[in-house]
């Protein structure tokens, strides 16, 4: 059934849910009051931008889309160096090589296009997340403007026309206030004052590039925040004076949390030394190396000697080190991995044929930040220690923010604590225009009610080896995993 004439889709990179209070983002709170809060709401795993933003545009988690870290070793592309999919010329690399798409499921884009309904983006981000959110954009005759230029999106025209009526694109300062003010001043009167499409998705950098280099709930990042907000009541305001507005549909979303950083923990140092020659992602460079390393507080090990009996050393090496929280390993078990120990990829959703053959999450817990917020771990590197960090199984990496309001909300404000997450995002944009949900989507349209009083059920499994004991909280929502919380048990 359609409820809504067209949907409007916010997201904030990086927003934690328990941030989203009167005193920091007053208009997002009001907002939240007002509409349905999925207080349960969650990421995927790896819990990183691309991964994320492929999973929202998808409705699925990496097992469908192929998107297996921000960064990934892809040898049927390049044995050269890790793929980033942070870059247009690795994305464009990869679909040369590959002679088809680096996201082949079918999209949110897809889907609209199918419809013709039009589908127009402001994306903050870099090219690979902005590529992410509707890849075939340029087919399906949508429209994606990036604030990183021309190069950044697959729609150049689109900041042709920006430029032309905006102005030059704004400087990159830390934090991001000018390109905060100007995405919104393009979402606001170019998007829903003149384009006017089905579907508008406005995506903020911020608050998680203050988060990361800037701290958690930092002066400067409070400053960030309380901008962002600012540009969301802009965006209400906007959608208000419409004589059509009581038929938008507003969602306002995050793709993942962060936690703080505690220390480092220099995994591919380590491994090297311990008798595996480690390639850094970062590196661009594999130069005879044994395996690849990717960082940040969680990552993946490829083999790339050909030596497999090392995956098994290397796995027991990683769960007798004190710097560890989990390890996962690909396995035709649903819940253990090939490795003993180790809990398989296919448990958090990572078994697409691309998965690694190794996956590490360094150590977290849910003590207090410099800033008492709950949250602190290890990263290999990569932001300033005490910085925001996010990639693996925390709750408050995987807690998201995920509200329905205006059309969506469907009359009745509240909170849900119902199994949900970023992958429900599509299917409730479809669900929200009368469409039918593509099968490759895991999610289900979070407007019906009987998806908002779904019941949670948690339930938490474990396993380990020796002193090494790991374990994973997950809720069910029929055959759909959404995963709460992992880490290690402090022994
Ligand atoms: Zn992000």
């Amino acid at each position: 059934m359609k409820i809504a004439s067209r949907v409007v889709v916010v997201v904030f990179d990086g927003l934690r849910p328990d941030m989203v209070t009167p005193a920091h983002m007053p208009h997002l709170a009001a907002f939240a009051a007002d509409g349905l809060w999925f207080r349960q709401a969650r990421s995927v795993f790896p819990s990183m931008t691309r991964v994320a933003t492929s999973s929202i545009s998808t409705g699925a988690p990496p097992v469908v889309h192929g998107i297996v870290g921000n960064s990934f070793y892809y040898p049927e592309v390049t044995r050269d160096f890790v793929l980033d999919t942070s870059l247009a010329e690795d994305i464009a690399l990869a679909e040369s090589r590959l002679s088809g798409p680096l996201i082949a499921a079918e999209t949110l884009g897809d889907r609209l296009a199918a419809h013709e309904k039009s589908f127009a983006v402001v994306h903050s981000g870099s090219a690979g997340s902005t590529y992410a959110i509707n890849p075939r954009v340029a087919a399906n005759g949508h429209w994606t403007f990036s604030v990183m230029g021309r190069e950044a999106t697959r729609t150049p025209h689109a900041v042709d026309e920006v430029v032309e009526r905006f102005g030059p694109l704004p400087p990159r300062t830390l934090p991001r206030f000018e390109e905060t003010d100007y995405v919104t001043r393009v979402f606001t009167e170019h998007v829903l004052g003149e384009m006017d499409p089905d579907v508008a998705l406005i995506w903020f950098n911020e608050p998680d590039t203050s988060f990361h280099y800037r701290l958690l709930a930092s002066a400067e990042t409070n400053a960030i925040m309380s901008a962002v907000d600012v540009a969301l009541a802009r965006i209400l305001t906007a959608i208000k004076r419409r004589p059509d507005a009581d038929e938008i549909a507003i969602i306002v979303a995050s793709d993942h949390g962060q936690i703080s950083s505690s220390g480092v923990a220099d995994l591919a140092t380590l491994l090297t030394e311990a008798g595996h020659k480690a390639a850094r992602a970062s590196s661009r460079a594999i130069n005879g190396a044994d395996i690849t390393v990717t960082g940040g507080n969680m990552g993946e090990i490829r083999i790339v000697d050909g030596d497999m009996a090392r995956r098994d050393r290397i796995a027991r090496w990683l769960m007798q080190r004190d710097e560890i929280g989990m390890v996962f390993t690909p396995s035709d078990d649903p819940v253990h991995g090939a490795v003993e120990g180790t809990f398989s990829t296919a448990l958090v959703g990572l078994d697409h044929p691309r998965q690694p053959e190794l996956v590490y999450v360094l150590r977290s817990g849910t003590g207090a930040d410099a800033h008492g917020l709950p949250g602190l771990g290890l990263i290999t590197g990569g932001v300033p220690i005490g910085g925001g960090m996010h990639g693996g199984l925390n709750r408050h990496e995987l807690n998201t923010v995920l509200i329905l309001g205006g059309a969506a909300r469907g009359g009745t404000p509240g909170l849900s604590e119902a199994p949900s997450g970023i992958i429900d995002i599509a299917p409730t944009v479809l669900g929200l225009l009368g469409k039918a949900v593509p099968t490759s989507m895991r999610g289900t349209n979070l407007a019906e009610i009987e998806a908002r009083r779904q019941p949670a059920s948690v339930s938490t499994l474990e396993t380990g080896v020796g002193a090494f004991r790991q374990q994973l909280s997950i809720a069910r929502r029929g055959n759909q995993l959404f995963l709460i919380h992992g880490g290690r048990l402090s022994t």
